[in-house]
């Protein structure tokens, strides 16, 4: 199956845990990987954690790897703010310590609620202690035309009681206020796959995309050119895949089955 494939760009919720329950025996499959001689990353759009975080997650799971190989919305965005805002600069964050490690790692000064008004860039992700003020802030600085930048659009957060809001329920108040629109760094938008290719450093005919996400796994991949791989262990179900246009490069149960372990 994996024929011309090189490097794999791995989604981790719902294609190697579920909550904080391994899909299948994590550790043969990554042995499986290495020994097909496949490089990897992880890209994910939760913006909450750290790569040092999932790194000891994974670690904690058997499976052993490095920070330059975990790429998440949080580390897209600072990087895409990098491109456009002059190093250092004042920013004012929603968003947890992902988004605001991956900001300081990157110079950027982050701004207190009380001092947001200073902000040359407007940052958003999901913030599980959110407040009005934050809310009022953000729309202020947008309205004002500074640039507004988000992790991801995912509008849910699977949880085990069922959805809750996710970072793109709490950016659409600010869409909605504002009437203005951020720039996204994860997926379905391409920005995480063009960073992973760049680490991976193979062509994207070559480089599969792994998901268990139609809308944004398996958008992302077809919108940068990589062949997808839907896995069935996570949201999306076969019968969407089969319906989704164009249709993944490959449909399978699990990781497990993709790599043949
Ligand atoms: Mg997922």
């Amino acid at each position: 199956m994996l024929n011309n494939i090189h490097s794999l760009i791995i989604d981790m919720d719902g294609v190697l845990w579920r909550d904080a329950a391994p899909i299948g025996d994590l550790p043969t499959i990554f042995a499986r990987i290495r020994e097909r001689g496949l490089k990897f990353v992880f890209a994910t759009n939760n913006s909450t954690k750290t790569p040092e975080q999932y790194l000891e997650k994974l670690a904690d799971l058997g499976v052993t790897i490095e920070a330059w190989q975990v790429i998440t919305s949080a580390l897209g965005a600072a990087r895409m703010i990098e491109k456009e805002i002059p190093a250092g600069a004042p920013v004012f964050v929603i968003g947890e310590e992902g988004i605001k490690a991956a900001l300081r790692e990157q110079g950027f000064k982050i701004l207190h609620t009380d001092h947001a008004e200073k902000a040359q860039a407007v940052v958003m992700g999901i913030d599980r202690e959110i407040t009005f003020a934050k809310m009022r802030e953000a729309t202020l600085l947008v309205r004002r035309g500074i640039p507004f930048y988000a992790t991801n659009p995912d509008q849910t957060f699977p949880t085990p009681r069922g959805e809750i809001p996710g970072a793109g329920a709490w950016i659409s108040v600010v869409v909605t206020a504002t009437g203005i629109e951020p720039t996204y760094a994860g997926k379905p938008f391409p920005f995480l796959m063009e960073m992973s290719l760049e680490r991976l450093g193979t062509k994207k005919e070559n480089t599969l995309v792994v998901g268990d996400r139609l809308e944004t796994d398996i958008a992302a991949g077809q919108a940068v050119g990589c062949p997808t791989a839907l896995v069935l262990s996570g949201v999306s179900t076969r019968e969407q895949a089969e319906a989704w246009k164009p249709t993944p490069s490959f449909i399978v149960k699990d990781l497990e089955a993709l790599i043949g372990a």
